[in-house]
């Protein structure tokens, strides 16, 4: 296997991949439904959630749009401080929601208390935030930011993008108060692209009942239905379901706290070698990922040169999002790797930078 240390998509194991070439089966037959349930089932436990998990057949901006034609007639307070949660606020501003759009500088976390000043000033029916911004390395306080909501505007549904942290990071879903969260596949579940799921409350699902316009495929009301069945109202991605539920196993097996160890002595490793290296790292201290680290390039480092150096050595890194392109490189540690690999590539890079 050759490493691919980017955030999204990465390495699946052979076992996953085998899980999917088991025979079809209709997804509307007993057989099927069972497996459905059972993964939803299980995927609860990754959200700390008692309520329900959609498997949606999108990846994770599908469900971005779900929130806001669901939960929102008209309002939304999007937090940004990065390219996802820009992104959310653009689907909230496309769907024609009136959007008001909280800044912060890429690298400084969501704060909660101007997430409460925001809705003060005005009120809000939802607000987006990302708890893992894969564009900056960056952990958002979550817990805080809902706790904050609440405070001010009891009724304000919280909903949070964990799609390149969720089973990757804590998160406690009815614990922290949030009314929504999605994530994709192909991320912090290390899963081939293709599938989202979506934990919602009782209160956000009951708010979608009272909200015009939803559309029809991604109407949670509707897929509500279908759920209590263990079915789709449209074909279910059957192969990646088979997939979700063999990984589901694998990731309960390994147990969740143990992921979130792994996952730490990854980055801890990561950002301990950039500093010893005369790097600096983009996200403050206390609010650095555990999935993805964004190192400052300091160094001048040409990084299509490196991946072209790491590549025949099986491996690969991202450069830096967006308008972080050449200023900053990103090496993820979700997924299925391991300490061993972080230092494989580790050493490479070092090579790199002495033949440099
Ligand atoms: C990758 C990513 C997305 C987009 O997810 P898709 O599955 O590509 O739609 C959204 N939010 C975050 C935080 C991401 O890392």
């Amino acid at each position: 296997m050759s490493p691919m240390f980017v955030p999204g998509p990465v390495d699946v194991d052979a076992e996953i991949l085998q899980a999917q070439t088991r025979p079809m089966l209709p997804h509307r037959s007993k057989e099927y439904e069972e497996i459905f349930h059972r993964a939803e089932n299980k995927a609860r436990r990754l959200f700390g959630t008692q309520y329900r998990v959609f498997i949606s057949t999108s990846s994770g901006t599908g469900l971005q749009e779900a929130a806001v034609r669901n939960f929102a007639r008209e309002r939304v307070l999007a937090c940004v401080n990065g390219a996802f949660g820009g992104r959310w606020h653009d689907v909230a501003v496309s769907n024609g929601k009136q959007v008001v759009r909280l800044e912060f500088e890429w690298n400084q976390p969501v704060d909660p208390q101007a997430v409460a000043e925001a809705l003060r000033a005005q009120p809000s029916e939802i607000v987006t935030v990302v708890q893992n911004e894969t564009s900056t390395g960056l952990q958002n306080p979550v817990d805080e930011i809902a706790a904050a909501v609440r405070a001010v505007s009891p009724e304000t549904l919280v909903c949070v993008d964990a799609v390149s942290s969720l089973g990757g990071a804590p998160m406690e879903m009815d614990a922290w108060g949030l009314d929504f969260v999605l994530t994709s596949s192909q991320k912090a579940l290390a899963l081939p692209p293709g599938l989202a799921l979506g934990a919602t409350a009782d209160r956000a699902l009951e708010k979608a009942e009272q909200v015009p316009d939803r559309g029809w495929y991604f109407d949670l009301v509707r897929l509500e239905k279908s759920r209590l069945k263990n079915s789709t109202p449209a074909t279910s991605a059957v192969s990646l379901v088979y997939a979700l539920d063999a990984q589901l196993d694998r990731i309960l097996v390994e147990g969740l706290q143990n992921r979130f160890v792994r996952y730490q002595r990854m980055a801890e490793r990561v950002r301990e070698w950039a500093l010893a290296r005369g790097f600096e790292l983009y996200a403050p201290e206390g609010y650095r990922s555990r999935t993805v680290t964004t190192v400052v390039n300091t160094r001048g480092m040409d990084i299509a040169a490196l991946n072209a150096f790491l590549l025949p050595r099986g491996m690969r890194i991202a450069n830096g999002y967006g308008p972080l392109k050449d200023k900053t490189f990103r090496i993820a540690h979700m997924g299925e790797l391991t300490l061993d690999d972080i230092e494989t590539l580790l050493a490479s890079i070092d090579e790199f930078l002495a033949t440099g």
